[in-house]
């Protein structure tokens, strides 16, 4: 049995922690700054066995010459067609990462979109995704095109229902009141805002989510959705022809939103 834990850095980013329960040591998912990996460490009298990277920005790396530093021969997994210092296992679609200390394997998936290398982690209905999807959002197109972005989108929404949810930034509570902006009828969303006030009033994260969740509330999953490409027609004053038209437009509209 493993528990995954938030660690939190800087302002909104959360290093997931895999912890096995009676276990010597965790495996952490996108070590963006190692400070606060070394501070749970010491605190729980824990070892580093693994690191776990979704794509090249530093907020998600930036922790791992200090980690692999003080943890020696550790495996650093993070996706091959990316330029990243200190990877000893470079991964891509199709790759299954044994982690027999946490009694786990889990499956890699590509999903180019926010970077063109941008990898996902999937097993025992967990996903860690960094910067693809959000709670309710999805992440910038820095280096990827909507076709590519979809694509990667298509390939979380295929998998089970139940899957947990693991994202990079608690961003959630603004990625909803533009989901309620462009779905103002989505009694979901309206549900979503008072549990979510309610978890961020106490300091609680908002993930993970379930895929079920974000299937009824996130506008980026749901750009096949009637209301969702109206509401982008009116917006933009287009007709749109297919969901990755409506998915460029939905993603231009939320770069300019504020809330
Ligand atoms: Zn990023
Ligand atoms: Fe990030």
């Amino acid at each position: 049995m493993n528990h995954i834990i938030p660690i939190p850095a800087f302002k909104d980013n959360y290093i997931w922690a895999m912890v096995k329960v009676n276990g010597t040591g965790i495996a952490v998912i996108d070590p963006g700054d190692a400070k606060p990996v070394l501070t749970y460490l010491h605190n729980n009298q824990l070892s580093l066995n693994a690191i776990l990277i979704t794509h090249h920005h530093w907020d998600h790396s930036g922790g791992i010459a200090a980690l692999s530093d003080q943890f020696k021969n550790i495996p650093v997994y993070g996706p091959a067609s990316e330029n990243i210092p200190g990877l000893t296992h470079p991964v891509k679609e199709g790759d299954i990462i044994a982690l027999p200390a946490f009694a786990l394997s889990l499956n890699v998936y590509d999903i180019p979109g926010h970077t063109l290398g941008h990898v996902a982690y999937y097993g025992s209905e967990m996903l860690f995704c960094g910067d693809t999807l959000f709670s309710c959002g999805c992440g910038r197109l820095f280096e990827g095109t909507p076709t590519q972005m979809v694509a990667s989108l298509d390939k979380i929404k295929k998998l089970p229902l139940n899957t947990q949810i693991y994202c990079g930034h608690e961003y959630t509570l603004a990625n909803l009141a533009f989901a309620q902006t462009v779905e103002p009828q989505n009694a979901y969303i309206a549900a979503k805002i008072a549990a979510v006030k309610s978890l961020r009033a106490q300091n609680y994260p908002t993930l993970p989510v379930t895929l079920a969740s974000e299937l009824q509330t996130n506008p980026f999953l749901r750009c096949t959705e009637p209301t969702v490409i109206k509401a982008v027609e009116q917006h933009t004053n287009l007709t749109l022809h297919s969901p990755i038209d409506v998915f460029t437009h939905l993603r231009a509209w939320k770069d300019q939103f504020v809330s």
